[in-house]
Formats: C-alpha cells, structure tokens, sequence
C-alpha cells in the first residue's frame, strides 16, 4: 500500500513523487509541424548528473519514469540512463518517434515496460507531410521490431489528432491493429500553449494550420461516431485506449476553439501525482504550467515542497487556471489507484 501517494491525491501536499516525465535531450530528429524542438540545449543533464537525479527520485518514492522529449532516442548515453534507473525496479516507459527505434531497441529492451510510438497517419503521405520528415517507412518498421522484441502487450501507438489526419481515424485504427501493437490512442493537437518549444507568435497565436476549422469539426464529429458505431469491440476491449465519451471531448475541443461551444471540462491531478523535469532539469508540474526550480538549486522533495508550486497544486484542485482549461494532455489518478501503486 502507498499510503503516501494516496495522500497526494487527496489533499494538496508533496509526500511523494510516483511519476516522472523526464525529458532526456530537446533534440529532435523530426520536424513536425506543431513542435519546435529541434536541437539539443549546451546544458543538459549529464549522464552523472541524471544517475544522481534517478536515485533523489527514487529516494522520493519514484514508481515509474516516462522518456520524453525531444526524442529521447537521439541521447547516445539512451541505455546507460535506462540501466540507471533500472537499479531502482522502476517502471520505465519511452515516448518516442520511432525513428530510430530499429536501430537503438536491442540495446534498450530489457529495461523498457512499454514504449509508446507517435504514428500520425496511416500512409506515408499523411504522416510526413505533420512530421516533417520522411520516415513513415521507418517508423512503422520499427514499430514492428518493437513487437517482435518486447511482445505486443507493450508496444502501443498515440496519434495526434489535426487538420492534416482527422479524416483518417479509422484507417490509423485498422494500421495499428495490423501492425499487432496492445492499443491505439488518440489526443487533440495542443494549438494553444508555449510548450512544445514555442516561443514568441507561435505560444499567444492558435495554430490555424494544424487546428480544425468549424466545419471540419462538424466533420469530425461524424467521424467520431462513425468509428464509435464500427469499432464496437475495440472499445470494449481497449484496443482503441479512449472511451466514445473521451473522443466526443476531442471533437468539444475542436468546436470549442471555433467559440462554438465552451471546451471540455477537463479532471486532472498531474501535479498531485507526478513532475515533468526538462532537459536542463528544470522542474515543471506538468508539460504545461511554468517551473518552480531547477535539481541544480535544491533537493527534488524541496522543490516539491515549495510555496509555489504548493499553490500550483491547489490551483489545479480548484479548477481556476485558464491552462487547465484548455489542455489536451491530462492525466487523473484515482485515490485507490495510487493506494494499490498502480502507476
Ligand atoms: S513532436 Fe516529438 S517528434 Fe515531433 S519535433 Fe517535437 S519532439 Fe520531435
Ligand atoms: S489540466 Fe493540463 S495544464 Fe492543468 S495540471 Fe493537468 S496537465 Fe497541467
């Protein structure tokens, strides 16, 4: 039993860390459309440095760290990270773009509990014209090796929803089934904020070229029902991870950034249950809300200590930061869920 962890989600305070997202390099070997990482920054973490960070985390209750980035793929010092933090018998989950996941994977896999690729159409045309780069050939068989390597029950594929594929829901569904992978997943494409390496026009300006229009919306509401209404049993089974319920939020997102509606309420306890700690090691409450430190000033569980990011918490509880209102990416871990350690 985590009762630690189960106070965090009751209240408002830090008594544990149980999920990290760590970024391991802003450098991207893609280009996509919506995000600006591209190079790695001069000062990120160490290989030392992030041995040092995995044992304060686990020090600090860690139960799962998530890879992120920037493609963490692109860190040549990958797999020592990985054994670092298999010392502790964490949960360990990469994000990854899967470029260079044929390459790199058997060095990797004996640590790795799930990888997560992001595959964004279901032909190359689709794919490169978002990312940028053309790699759909690759990706897709590294998302086979990926298969054959770890098994399909943890390999699984998340699409971001935009202008570019909406129309091709279904199709991504019936590649990712026949590509073998344990689940599909589905998020809307954040045109809002300043994460994603976003800075001056690009963080105030919604992104017209990737968000929907009003009656592209109307369009993908029925073609939300009509996956809902032909994809009965993946549903039910999982296979596609969002409920009808989650997916019909998305198309209330769309409509909402038209003004035709107000957006989704949204339930998130992000950071009640875990941190983002970038590349540099900046410590962030989530992808979205600002920093309230940096590992090289204090202690992790004194940063999450801290007035302010105490404050953030309560904000978060209490539903009154306009961010939370409009975000894409939200994560709520029930009470008895961080009892029973399930992260
Ligand atoms: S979204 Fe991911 S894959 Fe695309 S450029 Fe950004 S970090 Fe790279
Ligand atoms: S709703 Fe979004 S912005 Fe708000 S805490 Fe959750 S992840 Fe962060």
């Amino acid at each position: 039993m985590n009762v630690r962890a189960w106070l965090n989600t009751i209240s408002t305070t830090s008594q544990t860390l149980p999920i990290v997202i760590l970024y391991v390099t802003e450098g991207c070997n893609l280009k996509c459309r919506m995000c600006f990482y591209r190079n790695p920054l001069p000062n990120e973490l160490t290989l030392s440095e992030i041995e040092t960070l995995a044992r304060s985390l686990h020090d600090y209750g860690l139960r799962h760290i998530v890879y992120s980035g920037g493609e963490p793929l692109m860190r040549c010092d990958f797999s020592l990270i990985c054994k670092a933090f298999g010392r502790y018998r964490v949960k360990q989950t990469l994000l990854t773009n899967g470029l260079l996941l044929e390459k790199r994977l058997a060095d990797i896999c004996s640590y790795l509990s799930e990888v997560i690729v992001s595959l964004d159409g279901p032909t190359a045309d689709v794919h490169n014209a978002i990312r940028g780069v053309d790699s759909f050939d690759c990706i897709v068989q590294g998302i086979r090796q990926a298969v054959s390597l770890l098994g399909n029950n943890k390999v699984s594929i998340r699409c971001v929803v935009q202008k570019q594929n909406f129309r091709e829901l279904g199709t991504i569904v019936d590649l990712a089934r026949s590509l073998g992978v344990q689940r599909i997943s589905f998020l809307a494409v954040d045109v809002l904020s300043d994460s994603f390496g976003r800075t001056g026009s690009e963080a105030i300006t919604p992104d017209r070229m990737s968000m929907l229009d009003e009656q592209e919306a109307d369009e993908f509401s029925d073609m939300v029902e009509q996956l809902i209404a032909d994809h009965t049993a993946d549903f039910e089974s999982s296979f596609i991870s969002e409920s009808p319920a989650k997916l019909r939020h998305l198309v209330q997102y769309f409509k909402a950034l038209n003004g035709k509606c107000d957006f989704p309420r949204n339930v998130c306890n992000a950071p009640m249950v875990s941190a983002v700690i970038t590349s540099t090691g900046d410590v962030q409450p989530c992808f979205f809300l600002p920093g309230f430190g940096n590992i090289h000033e204090k202690r992790l569980d004194e940063l999450m200590k801290l007035p302010e990011a105490q404050f953030t918490r309560e904000q978060v509880k209490h539903y009154s930061l306009e961010r939370c209102k409009t975000c894409v990416c939200t994560l709520n871990i029930q009470p008895t869920q961080a009892l029973l350690n399930k992260f």
